[in-house]
Protein backbone atom coordinates (compact mmCIF):
# COMPACT_ATOMS: atom_id res chain seq x y z
CA UNK A 1 0.00 0.00 0.00
CA UNK A 2 0.86 3.71 -0.14
CA UNK A 3 1.95 5.68 2.71
CA UNK A 4 3.01 8.80 4.11
CA UNK A 5 6.52 7.94 6.00
CA UNK A 6 9.30 9.54 8.11
CA UNK A 7 12.58 10.00 6.54
CA UNK A 8 14.27 12.50 8.77
CA UNK A 9 13.70 16.24 9.90
CA UNK A 10 11.30 17.91 7.62
CA UNK A 11 11.86 15.06 5.07
CA UNK A 12 8.70 13.15 4.50
CA UNK A 13 8.12 10.59 1.32
CA UNK A 14 5.13 8.58 0.04
CA UNK A 15 6.13 5.07 -0.09
CA UNK A 16 5.04 1.50 -1.27
CA UNK A 17 5.14 -0.41 2.47
CA UNK A 18 3.66 -3.78 3.50
CA UNK A 19 -0.08 -3.77 3.65
CA UNK A 20 -1.93 -3.08 7.14
CA UNK A 21 -3.58 -6.46 7.94
CA UNK A 22 -5.76 -7.82 11.15
CA UNK A 23 -2.94 -8.90 14.12
CA UNK A 24 -5.19 -9.90 16.67
CA UNK A 25 -9.02 -11.03 16.71
CA UNK A 26 -10.37 -7.72 18.16
CA UNK A 27 -8.83 -5.82 15.29
CA UNK A 28 -11.24 -3.91 12.51
CA UNK A 29 -8.83 -3.03 9.36
CA UNK A 30 -10.32 0.45 7.32
CA UNK A 31 -9.61 1.68 3.47
CA UNK A 32 -8.79 5.39 4.31
CA UNK A 33 -10.63 7.76 2.61
CA UNK A 34 -10.40 11.05 4.70
CA UNK A 35 -6.91 11.68 6.78
CA UNK A 36 -5.85 14.88 8.03
CA UNK A 37 -2.13 16.36 8.63
CA UNK A 38 -2.41 17.82 12.66
CA UNK A 39 -0.16 20.57 14.41
CA UNK A 40 0.89 17.09 16.51
CA UNK A 41 2.62 15.50 13.15
CA UNK A 42 4.98 18.61 13.33
CA UNK A 43 6.78 17.69 16.27
CA UNK A 44 7.72 14.49 14.78
CA UNK A 45 8.07 16.33 11.38
CA UNK A 46 10.26 19.26 13.02
CA UNK A 47 12.68 15.86 14.51
CA UNK A 48 11.78 17.12 17.61
CA UNK A 49 10.99 13.73 19.00
CA UNK A 50 12.39 10.43 18.58
CA UNK A 51 9.99 8.70 15.93
CA UNK A 52 11.52 6.47 13.69
CA UNK A 53 12.37 6.21 10.20
CA UNK A 54 10.03 4.63 8.12
CA UNK A 55 7.05 5.13 10.52
CA UNK A 56 4.15 6.01 8.93
CA UNK A 57 2.49 9.31 10.15
CA UNK A 58 -1.90 10.03 10.73
CA UNK A 59 -3.88 10.14 13.65
CA UNK A 60 -6.63 11.89 12.17
CA UNK A 61 -8.65 9.10 10.14
CA UNK A 62 -11.97 8.09 8.57
CA UNK A 63 -12.69 5.47 6.42
CA UNK A 64 -14.84 2.10 5.49
CA UNK A 65 -14.36 -0.64 7.15
CA UNK A 66 -12.91 -3.76 5.14
CA UNK A 67 -12.20 -6.46 7.59
CA UNK A 68 -13.08 -7.53 11.22
CA UNK A 69 -11.55 -9.95 13.45
CA UNK A 70 -13.21 -13.22 14.91
CA UNK A 71 -13.73 -11.38 18.19
CA UNK A 72 -15.42 -7.78 16.86
CA UNK A 73 -19.11 -8.17 16.95
CA UNK A 74 -20.48 -4.55 16.48
CA UNK A 75 -18.56 -2.54 13.38
CA UNK A 76 -19.44 -4.47 9.92
CA UNK A 77 -17.49 -4.57 6.69
CA UNK A 78 -19.17 -1.50 4.84
CA UNK A 79 -19.83 1.08 7.80
CA UNK A 80 -17.84 4.45 7.67
CA UNK A 81 -16.30 5.24 10.95
CA UNK A 82 -13.73 7.62 12.20
CA UNK A 83 -11.33 6.71 14.50
CA UNK A 84 -10.13 8.67 17.85
CA UNK A 85 -6.58 9.58 17.72
CA UNK A 86 -6.48 7.81 20.79
CA UNK A 87 -6.31 4.25 21.05
CA UNK A 88 -8.06 2.72 23.79
CA UNK A 89 -8.78 -0.84 25.23
CA UNK A 90 -12.26 0.06 26.81
CA UNK A 91 -11.56 -1.50 30.01
CA UNK A 92 -8.85 -0.20 31.82
CA UNK A 93 -9.31 1.70 34.98
CA UNK A 94 -8.74 4.77 32.96
CA UNK A 95 -10.56 3.65 30.30
CA UNK A 96 -13.79 2.93 32.29
CA UNK A 97 -14.10 6.51 33.64
CA UNK A 98 -13.68 8.02 30.37
CA UNK A 99 -10.18 9.02 30.03
CA UNK A 100 -9.51 6.98 26.97
CA UNK A 101 -6.41 9.49 26.40
CA UNK A 102 -4.43 7.65 29.41
CA UNK A 103 -5.49 4.04 28.03
CA UNK A 104 -2.90 1.79 30.38
CA UNK A 105 -3.48 -1.12 28.22
CA UNK A 106 -2.49 0.06 24.56
CA UNK A 107 0.50 2.43 26.00
CA UNK A 108 4.42 1.97 25.97
CA UNK A 109 5.33 0.04 29.31
CA UNK A 110 5.35 2.36 32.02
CA UNK A 111 3.35 5.15 30.23
CA UNK A 112 -0.41 6.14 29.60
CA UNK A 113 -2.12 6.60 26.28
CA UNK A 114 -1.65 5.47 22.62
CA UNK A 115 -2.05 6.91 19.05
CA UNK A 116 -1.93 6.58 15.60
CA UNK A 117 1.45 7.44 14.07
CA UNK A 118 2.94 8.84 17.22
CA UNK A 119 6.36 8.90 18.93
CA UNK A 120 6.49 7.89 22.57
CA UNK A 121 2.57 6.38 22.35
CA UNK A 122 2.17 3.32 21.62
CA UNK A 123 3.91 1.23 18.10
CA UNK A 124 0.92 1.74 15.98
CA UNK A 125 1.13 2.69 12.25
CA UNK A 126 -0.90 5.67 11.14
CA UNK A 127 -3.26 6.34 8.31
CA UNK A 128 -1.88 8.28 5.84
CA UNK A 129 -2.03 5.41 4.13
CA UNK A 130 -4.54 3.62 2.18
CA UNK A 131 -5.12 0.73 4.74
CA UNK A 132 -5.19 1.07 8.71
CA UNK A 133 -5.09 -1.63 11.75
CA UNK A 134 -7.59 -0.35 14.30
CA UNK A 135 -6.83 -2.36 17.80
CA UNK A 136 -9.94 -2.92 19.93
CA UNK A 137 -12.59 -2.26 17.05
CA UNK A 138 -15.40 -2.40 19.01
CA UNK A 139 -14.40 0.43 21.13
CA UNK A 140 -12.37 2.83 18.45
CA UNK A 141 -14.57 2.68 15.99
CA UNK A 142 -17.51 5.10 15.76
CA UNK A 143 -20.31 4.63 13.29
CA UNK A 144 -21.03 7.56 10.69
CA UNK A 145 -24.39 7.76 9.34
CA UNK A 146 -25.56 6.75 6.02
CA UNK A 147 -25.38 10.18 4.01
CA UNK A 148 -21.41 11.18 5.78
CA UNK A 149 -19.82 10.32 2.65
CA UNK A 150 -20.81 13.91 1.28
CA UNK A 151 -19.59 15.39 4.50
CA UNK A 152 -16.54 13.85 5.32
CA UNK A 153 -14.78 16.74 5.80
CA UNK A 154 -16.73 17.60 8.57
CA UNK A 155 -16.39 13.99 10.33
CA UNK A 156 -12.77 13.70 9.83
CA UNK A 157 -12.62 16.57 12.24
CA UNK A 158 -13.87 14.44 15.05
CA UNK A 159 -11.14 12.34 15.10
CA UNK A 160 -9.18 14.67 17.13
CA UNK A 161 -9.11 18.61 16.84
CA UNK A 162 -12.88 19.50 17.20
CA UNK A 163 -13.22 17.09 20.59
CA UNK A 164 -9.75 18.71 21.10
CA UNK A 165 -10.85 22.18 20.57
CA UNK A 166 -14.44 20.97 22.81
CA UNK A 167 -12.24 19.66 25.68
CA UNK A 168 -10.05 23.02 25.91
CA UNK A 169 -13.20 24.59 26.67
CA UNK A 170 -14.46 22.07 29.31
CA UNK A 171 -11.08 22.19 30.86
CA UNK A 172 -11.40 26.07 31.26
CA UNK A 173 -14.89 25.60 32.76
CA UNK A 174 -16.95 28.04 29.99
CA UNK A 175 -20.33 28.09 31.01
CA UNK A 176 -22.95 29.92 28.71
CA UNK A 177 -22.79 33.44 28.57
CA UNK A 178 -19.49 33.59 29.81
CA UNK A 179 -15.97 35.60 27.68
CA UNK A 180 -13.23 33.54 26.31
CA UNK A 181 -9.62 33.90 24.68
CA UNK A 182 -7.86 31.86 23.11
CA UNK A 183 -4.74 32.24 22.14
CA UNK A 184 -3.38 30.44 18.88
CA UNK A 185 -5.77 30.49 15.97
CA UNK A 186 -4.58 27.29 13.86
CA UNK A 187 -6.94 24.29 13.71
CA UNK A 188 -7.35 23.31 17.14
CA UNK A 189 -7.73 26.87 18.38
CA UNK A 190 -10.26 27.35 15.61
CA UNK A 191 -12.53 24.71 16.86
CA UNK A 192 -12.16 25.51 20.52
CA UNK A 193 -13.62 29.27 19.45
CA UNK A 194 -16.30 27.16 17.38
CA UNK A 195 -16.92 25.01 20.38
CA UNK A 196 -16.79 28.37 22.27
CA UNK A 197 -19.47 29.64 19.75
CA UNK A 198 -21.89 26.06 20.01
CA UNK A 199 -21.37 26.43 23.53
CA UNK A 200 -22.90 29.73 24.42
CA UNK A 201 -20.16 32.31 24.95
CA UNK A 202 -21.06 35.52 25.04
CA UNK A 203 -17.60 36.77 23.68
CA UNK A 204 -14.97 34.71 21.97
CA UNK A 205 -11.38 36.53 21.14
CA UNK A 206 -9.19 34.70 19.14
CA UNK A 207 -5.47 35.64 19.48
CA UNK A 208 -2.55 34.75 16.71
CA UNK A 209 -0.58 36.47 13.64
CA UNK A 210 -1.92 35.13 10.45
CA UNK A 211 -4.28 37.05 8.60
CA UNK A 212 -6.12 34.19 6.90
CA UNK A 213 -6.60 32.40 10.41
CA UNK A 214 -7.75 34.96 11.89
CA UNK A 215 -10.11 36.04 9.29
CA UNK A 216 -11.76 32.32 9.48
CA UNK A 217 -11.95 33.52 13.14
CA UNK A 218 -13.81 36.18 12.49
CA UNK A 219 -16.10 34.42 9.79
CA UNK A 220 -17.74 32.50 12.81
CA UNK A 221 -18.17 35.58 15.19
CA UNK A 222 -15.22 35.51 16.60
CA UNK A 223 -13.01 38.86 17.71
CA UNK A 224 -10.03 38.42 15.89
CA UNK A 225 -6.49 40.04 17.77
CA UNK A 226 -3.38 40.28 15.46
CA UNK A 227 -0.76 40.07 17.87
CA UNK A 228 1.79 41.34 15.73
CA UNK A 229 -0.28 45.27 16.01
CA UNK A 230 -1.72 45.02 19.19
CA UNK A 231 -0.22 43.98 22.94
CA UNK A 232 -2.61 41.00 23.15
CA UNK A 233 -3.32 40.97 26.91
CA UNK A 234 -4.36 44.47 26.73
CA UNK A 235 -6.59 44.10 23.87
CA UNK A 236 -8.37 41.56 25.98
CA UNK A 237 -8.59 43.51 29.26
CA UNK A 238 -9.72 46.85 26.94
CA UNK A 239 -12.42 44.05 25.66
CA UNK A 240 -13.59 42.86 29.09
CA UNK A 241 -13.60 46.43 30.73
CA UNK A 242 -10.11 45.63 32.50
CA UNK A 243 -11.51 42.53 34.25
CA UNK A 244 -10.32 40.01 31.97
CA UNK A 245 -11.65 37.19 30.37
CA UNK A 246 -13.54 34.79 32.24
CA UNK A 247 -11.84 32.08 30.65
CA UNK A 248 -8.50 31.00 28.32
CA UNK A 249 -7.32 28.40 25.99
CA UNK A 250 -3.98 27.57 25.10
CA UNK A 251 -3.68 26.38 21.90
CA UNK A 252 -0.72 26.94 20.72
CA UNK A 253 2.27 24.45 22.46
CA UNK A 254 5.89 24.96 21.73
CA UNK A 255 5.43 27.06 19.12
CA UNK A 256 4.98 30.11 20.31
CA UNK A 257 6.11 33.79 19.26
CA UNK A 258 6.50 37.07 20.02
CA UNK A 259 5.30 39.52 18.15
CA UNK A 260 8.62 39.60 16.22
CA UNK A 261 8.31 36.23 15.55
CA UNK A 262 10.89 35.12 18.05
CA UNK A 263 10.21 31.85 19.72
CA UNK A 264 9.47 32.32 23.55
CA UNK A 265 8.25 29.17 25.05
CA UNK A 266 5.93 30.17 27.69
CA UNK A 267 4.81 33.37 26.50
CA UNK A 268 0.97 32.19 26.18
CA UNK A 269 0.92 30.63 29.13
CA UNK A 270 1.85 33.42 31.11
CA UNK A 271 -0.31 35.90 28.68
CA UNK A 272 -3.05 33.75 29.17
CA UNK A 273 -3.05 33.99 33.30
CA UNK A 274 -2.95 37.99 32.47
CA UNK A 275 -5.83 37.68 30.10
CA UNK A 276 -7.78 35.68 31.92
CA UNK A 277 -9.94 37.36 35.25
CA UNK A 278 -9.22 36.52 38.75
CA UNK A 279 -10.95 33.13 39.73
CA UNK A 280 -11.07 32.55 36.43
CA UNK A 281 -10.56 28.74 34.68
CA UNK A 282 -7.76 27.61 31.76
CA UNK A 283 -7.29 25.38 29.48
CA UNK A 284 -3.97 23.80 27.97
CA UNK A 285 -4.03 21.45 25.08
CA UNK A 286 -1.30 22.98 23.03
CA UNK A 287 2.08 20.30 23.53
CA UNK A 288 5.17 21.79 25.12
CA UNK A 289 7.99 18.75 23.09
CA UNK A 290 11.92 20.30 23.25
CA UNK A 291 13.33 21.98 20.46
CA UNK A 292 16.32 19.42 20.17
CA UNK A 293 15.92 16.08 22.32
CA UNK A 294 19.61 16.12 22.72
CA UNK A 295 20.45 19.92 23.59
CA UNK A 296 21.14 20.28 27.68
CA UNK A 297 20.88 23.65 27.42
CA UNK A 298 17.69 23.84 26.01
CA UNK A 299 15.00 25.77 27.32
CA UNK A 300 12.05 23.99 26.60
CA UNK A 301 14.12 20.77 27.31
CA UNK A 302 11.65 17.93 28.48
CA UNK A 303 8.78 20.42 28.37
CA UNK A 304 10.06 23.23 31.06
CA UNK A 305 8.86 26.62 30.26
CA UNK A 306 9.04 29.88 32.47
CA UNK A 307 5.80 30.12 34.12
CA UNK A 308 5.20 32.80 36.98
CA UNK A 309 3.22 30.02 39.00
CA UNK A 310 2.83 33.30 41.55
CA UNK A 311 0.76 34.84 39.21
CA UNK A 312 -1.90 32.29 38.79
CA UNK A 313 -1.92 31.60 42.62
CA UNK A 314 -2.47 35.30 43.29
CA UNK A 315 -4.94 35.60 40.89
CA UNK A 316 -6.34 32.35 42.35
CA UNK A 317 -7.20 30.32 38.72
CA UNK A 318 -7.65 26.51 37.98
CA UNK A 319 -5.59 25.18 35.08
CA UNK A 320 -6.56 22.08 33.43
CA UNK A 321 -4.40 20.60 31.11
CA UNK A 322 -3.71 16.96 29.23
CA UNK A 323 -4.37 15.23 25.86
CA UNK A 324 -8.14 15.05 25.07
CA UNK A 325 -10.34 11.77 25.67
CA UNK A 326 -11.86 12.29 22.08
CA UNK A 327 -14.12 8.69 23.64
CA UNK A 328 -15.63 11.12 25.81
CA UNK A 329 -17.14 13.47 23.31
CA UNK A 330 -16.98 12.19 20.05
CA UNK A 331 -20.68 10.51 19.78
CA UNK A 332 -21.80 13.82 20.51
CA UNK A 333 -20.24 15.89 18.31
CA UNK A 334 -20.53 13.79 15.19
CA UNK A 335 -24.85 14.17 16.28
CA UNK A 336 -24.32 17.85 15.97
CA UNK A 337 -22.80 17.64 12.86
CA UNK A 338 -25.76 15.74 11.74
CA UNK A 339 -28.44 17.72 12.30
CA UNK A 340 -26.41 20.99 11.28
CA UNK A 341 -25.16 22.43 14.66
CA UNK A 342 -21.68 22.55 13.92
CA UNK A 343 -19.80 22.21 10.36
CA UNK A 344 -15.82 22.70 11.82
CA UNK A 345 -14.75 21.58 7.98
CA UNK A 346 -14.91 25.67 7.84
CA UNK A 347 -11.01 25.57 8.35
CA UNK A 348 -10.31 22.99 5.73
CA UNK A 349 -7.80 24.95 3.24
CA UNK A 350 -6.67 21.50 1.25
CA UNK A 351 -8.10 18.05 -0.44
CA UNK A 352 -4.86 16.56 -2.03
CA UNK A 353 -3.89 13.00 -2.87
CA UNK A 354 -1.60 10.83 -0.71
CA UNK A 355 1.26 11.80 -3.39
CA UNK A 356 1.21 15.53 -2.50
CA UNK A 357 1.90 14.94 1.35
CA UNK A 358 5.49 16.34 0.68
CA UNK A 359 4.48 19.43 -0.49
CA UNK A 360 1.83 19.54 2.03
CA UNK A 361 3.54 19.27 5.28
CA UNK A 362 6.00 22.10 3.76
CA UNK A 363 3.78 24.66 3.52
CA UNK A 364 1.60 23.89 6.60
CA UNK A 365 5.21 23.70 8.74
CA UNK A 366 5.49 27.10 7.43
CA UNK A 367 2.82 28.14 8.38
CA UNK A 368 2.42 29.30 4.47
CA UNK A 369 -0.67 32.02 3.62
CA UNK A 370 -4.01 29.66 2.94
CA UNK A 371 -2.51 26.05 4.03
CA UNK A 372 -4.98 26.01 7.20
CA UNK A 373 -5.91 22.39 7.21
CA UNK A 374 -5.29 19.96 4.79
CA UNK A 375 -6.74 16.55 4.13
CA UNK A 376 -4.99 13.90 2.37
CA UNK A 377 -7.62 11.22 0.31
CA UNK A 378 -5.76 7.75 -0.03
CA UNK A 379 -8.42 6.21 -1.29
CA UNK A 380 -11.90 7.08 -2.69
P1 LIG B 1 -0.63 25.15 14.68
O1 LIG B 1 0.82 25.17 15.00
O2 LIG B 1 -1.07 25.12 13.26
O3 LIG B 1 -1.35 26.41 15.39
C1 LIG B 1 -0.75 27.14 16.41
C2 LIG B 1 -1.03 28.62 16.17
O4 LIG B 1 -0.53 29.36 17.29
C3 LIG B 1 -0.35 29.18 14.91
O5 LIG B 1 -1.32 29.74 14.05
C4 LIG B 1 0.61 30.25 15.48
O6 LIG B 1 0.74 31.39 14.66
C5 LIG B 1 -0.06 30.61 16.80
N1 LIG B 1 0.85 31.24 17.79
C6 LIG B 1 2.19 31.13 17.91
N2 LIG B 1 2.64 31.89 18.93
C7 LIG B 1 1.56 32.51 19.45
C8 LIG B 1 1.38 33.42 20.52
N3 LIG B 1 2.44 33.84 21.27
N4 LIG B 1 0.13 33.87 20.78
C9 LIG B 1 -0.94 33.43 20.04
N5 LIG B 1 -0.83 32.55 19.01
C10 LIG B 1 0.41 32.10 18.73
O7 LIG B 1 -1.17 23.85 15.44
P2 LIG B 1 -2.62 23.21 15.76
O8 LIG B 1 -2.84 22.07 14.85
O9 LIG B 1 -3.67 24.24 15.86
O10 LIG B 1 -2.29 22.62 17.21
C11 LIG B 1 -2.02 23.48 18.31
C12 LIG B 1 -1.40 22.70 19.45
O11 LIG B 1 -2.34 21.76 19.96
C13 LIG B 1 -0.16 21.88 19.03
O12 LIG B 1 0.81 21.95 20.06
C14 LIG B 1 -0.72 20.47 18.92
O13 LIG B 1 0.26 19.48 19.10
C15 LIG B 1 -1.71 20.49 20.08
N6 LIG B 1 -2.74 19.43 20.07
C16 LIG B 1 -3.08 18.91 21.27
C17 LIG B 1 -4.05 17.94 21.36
C18 LIG B 1 -4.46 17.39 22.69
O14 LIG B 1 -5.16 16.37 22.74
N7 LIG B 1 -4.10 18.02 23.80
C19 LIG B 1 -4.69 17.48 20.20
C20 LIG B 1 -4.34 18.06 18.98
C21 LIG B 1 -3.36 19.04 18.93
ZN1 LIG C 1 -4.16 15.81 15.49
Amino acid sequence: MRAVVYNGPRDVAVKNVPDAQLERPTDVLVRITSTNICGSDLHMYEGRTDFEQGRIFGHENLGEVVEVGDAVDRVKVGDLVVLPFNIGCGFCKNCEKGLSAFCLTTANPGMAGAAYGFADMGPYQGGQAELLRVPYGDYNCLLLPPDAREQEADYVMVADIFPTGWHVTRLAGLCPGESVVIYGAGPVGLMAAHAAMIQGACMVMVVDRHADRLRLAESIGAIAIDDSQVNPVERVLELTNGLGADRGCECVGYQCHDHHGKEIPGLTMNNLVKSVKFTGGIGVVGVFVPKDPGAPTQLAKKGEIPFDWGMLWFRGQHVGTGQCNVKAYNRQLRDLIAVGRAKPSFIVSHHLPLDEAPDAYKNFDERNDGWTKVILHPST
